[in-house]
């Protein structure tokens, strides 16, 4: 008798239903299951992309779902280009219909239950995708909680996911998001520097709090360090580094 293949080692045919390409940047795949017909996960997990490389072998990268972990045929994922990247070059050759492999799903960072009264999310560049999937997978379970989110990128050209924030905000009486710019220029009104300069303003010393943090490796250790040397309870600080 053979040993069943484990779920995570399938790989999977997907079909890219839909691009939008928000910034040069910044573009979103919305794909769809076709070989198997369902994909199941939980919130806060990624998939690894199989990138054909012309050998036998075709580079892995994992990129983080950015949609509800209710649907079970499909999922949308937001790339951030890196110059010279293999995946970033294959994906921004891509066209509506394409097929696309995949394993997963993969990850251990999920939302932490019972709920803390407030959940702070913190995330640079494409970062904003694992949030994004724990807000939609969370809103009408805890639809009650303080959800603040504070999206870190350089210029105001960056600034992506606007309107679904703006989704999410009309769900959720408590959800308030800004974007912390780190190069804006001088017409920029908001919040300027990088998002760890900014969470003191979350009072998470008087109420119960989670922190979410994911994208740049240097923003997570910097929050670390800094709630480490506080005191913080550090197993409510869940992070992902995606370098
Ligand atoms: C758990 C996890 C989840 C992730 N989720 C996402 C996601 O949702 N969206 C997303 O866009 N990316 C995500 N990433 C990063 C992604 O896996 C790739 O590393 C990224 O897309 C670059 O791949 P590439 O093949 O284009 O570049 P590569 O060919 O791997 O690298 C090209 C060059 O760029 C440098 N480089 C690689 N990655 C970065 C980076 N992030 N920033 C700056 N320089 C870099 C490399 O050192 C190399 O010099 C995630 C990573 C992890 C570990």
């Amino acid at each position: 008798m053979s040993t069943p293949v484990h779920p995570t080692r399938i790989v999977r045919k997907m079909t890219v239903t839909k691009i939008c390409d928000y910034t040069p940047q910044i573009r979103e795949l919305f794909i769809s299951c076709t070989e198997p017909k369902d994909f199941e996960f939980r919130a806060g997990q990624f998939v690894m992309l199989h990138v054909p490389t012309g050998e036998a072998k075709p580079a892995l990268r994992a990129y983080s779902i950015a949609s509800t972990d209710q649907q079970r045929d499909g999922f949308r994922l937001v790339f951030k280009a890196v110059e010279g990247g293999i995946a970033s070059r294959y994906v921004w050759g891509l066209k509506e219909g394409a097929v696309l492999d995949f394993t997963g799903p993969f990850g251990r960072v999920f939302f932490k239950e019972p709920p803390t009264p407030q959940v702070v999310f913190l995330n640079t560049g494409s970062g904003v995708s694992q949030h994004f999937s724990f807000i939609e997978s969370n809103l009408r379970k805890h639809p009650e909680l303080r959800y603040r989110l504070l999206f870190g990128v350089r210029h105001q050209s960056d600034i992506y996911y606007e309107s679904e924030l703006q989704r999410l905000k009309a769900e959720l009486p408590n959800f308030e998001y800004q974007y912390v710019l780190s190069r804006a220029d001088d017409s920029w009104k908001g919040l300027r520097g990088y998002v760890q300069n900014h969470i003191d303003a979350f009072d998470y010393k008087s109420i119960d709090t989670t922190f979410y943090l994911c994208g740049n490796g240097a923003m997570i250790k910097d929050v670390k360090a800094k709630l480490s040397a506080e005191g913080f309870d550090m197993t409510r600080v869940l992070a992902e580094a995606f370098d």
